[in-house]
């Protein structure tokens, strides 16, 4: 048997075809080399109106679909992933330079389970009960779905971004316009190769292209009831402001910059361990690292040390190295953004680096791991989000303090809280204001509970139940007797 080449789809699927792009094609990169993979479409607006459209077209006969007929399609989808598992982690690998093994064993289980959990969640939503809530009238609660949702995707974790945007959206009886975004958008048009054999045309359509101009035009497509976002915080208020001139539903996941808590009576071993992954997963690329760390005055020496030399032996490395653990930025352009950030940092005198702090040389984007020690509460190396491999430490004196450092931001997606005493934890969790607090660990997503942010970190949840509610629309029928 032939095996297809990696770099297989770049053309977009629009109404069921796959079409070549009509404007000046777009580069994609490797960047763990600097090299141009392969080119995709940028689509032209009139490609961007036949994908809105066939999706809207499509849409009177899947939203009358039974969550069943939607839920098997959803089984076979995910089937087919795990089936392709090596060939989707060896593209997405390649795309976005993280490690092979990385994208096999974490990534690609979590977003088959993904499409597994919206199939079985479609079929077993529930709310609340008909009744005759007014004499001899009879009142039920309807959950519809909403129309064209139009899905704009980030470049960290391009298939497990579609993978919640798509699996909630298909499992409700809507139908998709996804954008991944213009530097990895590899996984997501092979991707479409198995949605284009599964589902009717036009359910899904994947188009591809730049923010500014693709991602745009999609927004302002009169038939489009719905945009989901996961992006920058000013990419959220750039697509807000454009849906509010027709009012469409919005849902954002937005940036982070998590709060690390290390009390002085955590499991220090446990928190540094712990740091030295959740901080530097995916080169910290990720809106939940654990990048913001506080640490209790009586540990804070100690702690610093170890984890700086801990985060001195992550393998950093291409794809397929050896026991690689970190690879490069997605571009150039993000590397000097992550350096451009250190080098202000260094410029404090509180500030020392501890490991890293400077690029690595030669091919690709690469950026060593680094510690920011003695950083303050102010210093933007703690308020900003570097979306790269920088964990800076902050000594606090007490638990209010460490709190209302944590809280004193304009992100509110994920913190963690490391002690070993339960009760401690509980209250702190209790008073921090993120979509998520995780308790002696940092990171852990599981598809039955939601992930998404407060405040500048967006709204709307992905995963769990609370994504198919997101993406259905609350109705009341009424019938007279
Ligand atoms: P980005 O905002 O630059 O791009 C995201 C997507 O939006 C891309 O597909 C892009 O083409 C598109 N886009 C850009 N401008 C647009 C416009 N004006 N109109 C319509 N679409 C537009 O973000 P990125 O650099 O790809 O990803 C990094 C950001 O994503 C970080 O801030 C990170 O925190 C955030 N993120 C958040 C989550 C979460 O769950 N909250 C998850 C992953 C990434």
């Amino acid at each position: 048997m032939a095996t297809k080449p990696l770099i297989g789809q770049t053309k977009m699927l629009i109404g069921g075809e796959f079409v070549a792009g009509e404007s000046t094609p777009l580069e994609v990169l490797n960047p763990a080399t600097g090299e141009v993979l392969t080119r995709v479409p940028e689509a032209s607006l009139e490609q961007v109106k036949a994908a809105v459209t066939a999706a809207d077209r499509a849409f009177a006969e899947w939203s009358q679909t039974t969550p069943k007929d939607r839920s098997l399609l959803l089984l076979k989808l995910a089937d087919k992933i795990e089936e392709h598992a090596e060939e989707f982690a060896r593209l997405e690998s390649l795309n976005c330079g993280k490690p092979y093994q990385a994208v096999l064993n974490d990534e690609i289980p979590a977003i088959a389970d993904c499409f597994r959990f919206f199939a079985g969640a479609a079929r077993t939503m529930t709310g609340a009960v008909a009744g005759e809530y007014l004499a001899g009238h009879t009142s039920l609660i309807r959950r519809d779905p909403i129309g064209v949702v139009v899905s704009i995707a980030p470049w960290n974790y391009p298939l497990m971004m579609a993978a919640w945007k798509l699996a909630p959206v298909l499992a409700a009886g809507n139908t998709s316009v996804i954008k991944p975004s213009e530097q990895t958008p590899l996984t997501t048009l092979r991707l479409a190769e198995f949605l284009a054999e599964l589902f009717p045309a036009g359910v899904v359509n994947v188009v591809t292209g730049m923010g500014e101009t693709v991602g745009a035009a999609l927004i302002h497509q009169p038939q489009v009831r719905m945009i989901s976002l996961t992006g920058d915080v000013a990419t959220g208020k750039r697509v807000l402001e454009a849906a509010s001139q027709s009012l469409k539903r919005t849902h954002l996941e937005l940036g982070g910059k998590a709060p690390v808590i290390v009390m002085d009576d955590a499991d220090l071993e446990a928190a540094v361990q712990g740091i030295r992954v959740f901080g530097y997963y995916n080169a910290g690329q990720d809106c939940t690292a654990a990048c913001r760390v506080y640490a209790g005055a009586k540990i804070y020496d100690k702690f610093v040390a170890e984890l700086s030399d801990a985060v001195k032996g992550i393998k950093v490395g291409s794809q397929n190295e050896d026991g690689v653990e970190m690879g490069p930025l997605i571009t150039e352009r993000q590397r000097s953004r992550v350096a451009s950030f250190v080098e202000r940092a260094k410029m404090q005198r509180h500030i020392e680096v501890t490991a890293g702090g400077h690029p690595v040389e030669g091919r690709g984007f690469f950026y060593q791991p680094t510690v920011v020690a003695g950083a303050l509460q102010d210093d933007e190396i703690v308020r900003r989000e570097v979306f790269g491999p920088v964990v800076s430490v902050t000594r606090f004196k007490d638990t209010e303090e460490a709190i209302a450092w944590a809280n004193d931001s304009d992100y509110g997606l994920a913190s963690s809280v490391w002690t070993q005493d339960v009760g401690k934890a509980m209250r702190i969790a209790s008073r921090l204001q993120y979509g998520c607090t995780w308790i002696n660990t940092h990171f852990m997503l599981v598809n039955e509970m939601p992930h998404g942010g407060l405040k500048q970190s967006g709204y709307g949840k992905d995963m769990s139940m609370y994504a198919l509610e997101d993406y259905t629309v609350v109705r009341h029928v009424m019938v007279r007797h």
